[in-house]
């Protein structure tokens, strides 16, 4: 799936235009429980039965809210991409 794509998915159930704030809370949660993730050693690639608490599903879960909070906005993060690149190639040399 491609990021573009998954923003569109997100936004076709879950888009509040007047509650950024809520977004990022939700943001800030997930970034906390992938520390604790991290933190307990839930790496690699896990089965359904071993996702709840381990570190993909928590990096999906912040994946999920940065591209709720880029729908808000009207951000289209595959174009920021490229603009960043740009940028990024410039600032490191890359
Ligand atoms: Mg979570």
């Amino acid at each position: 799936m491609k990021l573009s794509e998954l923003q569109n998915h997100i936004k076709s159930f879950d888009h509040a235009p007047d509650l950024p704030e809520h977004y990022f809370l939700k943001l800030i949660e997930e970034v906390g429980e992938l520390a604790e993730a991290i933190r307990n050693g839930k790496v690699g690639q896990p089965s359904l039965e071993e996702l709840k608490g381990s570190v993909a599903e928590e990096l999906y879960d912040v994946l999920y809210y940065v591209c709720a909070l880029a729908n808000i906005y009207d951000i289209n993060l595959e174009q920021t991409h490229d603009l960043k690149e740009v940028l990024n190639k410039a600032k490191y040399n890359r």
